[in-house]
């Protein structure tokens, strides 16, 4: 047993049971607040993901294919209700397998449930329509699901990104193939384990934990796979992009960001401080919509700038059981990376930063909070998805040059403005470069209902919302000559 799990971690769930996985191999759980081994998952591999596909199959021609949009919705809800009979075990899975700090864990969990509330909901409202025609006719659409659908999931948001995808997946009446990451992946076994217990049939989710080169691979090259849908890096992205189209099978790519917020001299600061932060060190930083860079119109500049690091210097990062406002990062692989950037930036570059409390666990993954100016827009710490909490401030005369700065990096998943001109709202809203856009806010509490998704390499496709349940279905035509 591992952590605050209540079933076997070590297996695979494939029909509606826990199974060993087909090589019998297992990887080790690490809790990166001490860098201590507490348990162990499958290493599934290409044999389990083909029985996962073969269960999805005869799901899809069994029980689940058949079940009416009501009964998706019903079940749906059901499973809902037992995450948030469970909130307290996910959060400290969910906690102890990432690091993040246990209210963070439980907004997860939260997030998770609403998913579940509103995809239930939906599933019953996906409609095709009528489309008036030449006379004789009688044409109207259909909106079927693809089939079997792969999910690849990454580690930083395990309940959340299962939340969108799966949720909305099923109840457009697909079967699903989950590939968690096997950085953190308890609470997509727990996952699985409520939905056999809320009656979800036997096929419908199967869950194959394992490694990317192995289990991932395998899954977004399956040819009995019918849609992909992968969160994660730019580069795995691309190469599950690349195994998907040898099937010719469609993917939403959801591949992170370098996330701006615009502050101009007419912004409400105040009201904009706690956004401008908390959206650079939320789960420290390892977040796809994470803002990393703060754009500030040069009279306020220096004001911002002292602003922020004032509340740099009170940020604490520790284990994430003790619930400080930043836990550990996932893996001792991820600080060398973040550490690495932190290197590229000149001591008096950096104007402030959080600390690491003195009894933090020395095998913890911790990285200090750091606030940096100095750097240009194209400088590396500027240009490229650090995933860790660092966040750079960069300066900007007017509003072009506020545009060009923001939309100057090869991403485009999301983008704020803090500015009391409504006209300059409705014209950046247009130009910058994002699949969201938030004005006088920053994230919009997450919402579930909201379609999210990138611009060029942030990815394409949209999740969350009703857009999903377009992404999971196929659009069929049907048209009748009656005369
Ligand atoms: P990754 O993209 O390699 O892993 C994400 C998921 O893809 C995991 O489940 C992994 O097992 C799987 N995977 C890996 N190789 C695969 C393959 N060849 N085929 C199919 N699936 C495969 O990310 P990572 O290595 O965990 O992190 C590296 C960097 O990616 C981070 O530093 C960060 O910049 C970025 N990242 C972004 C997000 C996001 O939410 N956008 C999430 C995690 C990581």
């Amino acid at each position: 047993m591992t952590g605050a799990a209540w079933f076997d971690t070590d297996k695979v769930f494939i029909g509606g049971r826990w199974q060993p996985p087909a090589e019998g191999g297992t990887l080790p759980v690490i809790d990166p607040s001490t860098g201590e081994e507490i348990g162990a998952i499958a290493r599934g591999t290409a044999a389990d993901v083909d029985a996962a596909v073969a269960a999805g199959w005869a799901a899809m021609e069994g029980d689940w294919g058949r079940a009416p949009a009501v009964e998706r919705g019903r079940v749906l809800a059901r499973i809902g209700a037992l995450v948030l009979d469970r909130a307290d075990a996910l959060a400290e899975m969910e906690a102890t397998d990432v690091g993040k700090p246990l209210k963070q864990a439980k907004a997860d969990v939260v997030a998770l449930a609403r998913y579940m509330e509103f995809y239930a909901g939906a599933a019953d409202k996906l409609m095709g329509e009528t489309i008036p025609f030449a006379a004789g006719y009688t044409v109207y659409t259909l909106r079927e699901p693809h089939g079997v659908t792969g999910h690849i999931v990454p580690w930083n948001y395990p309940m959340q990104i299962i939340g969108r995808s799966v949720g909305a997946a099923l109840a457009a009446g697909n079967a699903c193939v989950l590939k968690p990451a096997e950085e953190a992946c308890l609470t997509a076994l727990a996952f699985a384990d409520l939905a056999r217990e809320a009656g979800l049939p036997a096929g419908a989710l199967n869950v194959v934990p394992g490694l990317g080169a192995e289990a991932g691979a395998a899954l977004a090259g399956h040819p009995g796979v019918r849609h992909v849908s992968f969160t994660g890096s730019v580069r795995t992205g691309a190469a599950v992009q690349a195994a998907a189209a040898a099937n010719v099978v469609p993917v939403t790519l959801e591949l992170g960001g370098k996330s701006p917020q615009l502050v101009f001299r007419d912004a409400d600061v105040e009201a904009a401080l706690p956004f401008l932060v908390n959206a650079g060190i939320q789960n420290a930083g390892q977040t796809c919509s994470a803002s990393s860079r703060i754009l500030v119109q040069k009279d306020r500049f220096d004001e911002v700038a002292e602003a922020m690091a004032a509340r740099y210097r009170a940020l604490r990062a520790g284990p994430a059981m003790a619930d400080l406002d930043l836990g550990p990062l996932i893996s001792a692989r991820q600080k060398g990376i973040v550490e690495g950037y932190l290197g590229l930036a000149g001591a008096a570059e950096v104007i402030a930063a959080g600390e690491i409390i003195d009894n933090a666990p020395k095998g913890g993954s911790y990285v200090a909070p750091s606030l940096i100016a100095g750097p240009g827009p194209d400088h590396r710490l500027a240009q490229e998805e650090i995933f860790g909490p660092i966040q750079i401030l960069l300066p900007f005369e007017d509003e072009e040059e506020a545009v060009a700065i923001a939309n100057g990096t090869p991403y485009g998943l999301v983008a704020s403005v803090w500015s009391a001109d409504g006209g300059r709202q409705m014209r950046l809203a247009k130009r910058l470069r994002a699949g969201q856009v938030f004005l006088n806010n920053y994230g919009a509490a997450g919402g579930v209902e909201l379609p999210f998704g990138g611009a060029g390499q942030s990815g394409h496709g949209r999740e969350k919302g009703f857009e999903a349940l377009y992404a999971f279905t196929s659009l069929k035509t049907v048209a009748a000559l009656h005369g």
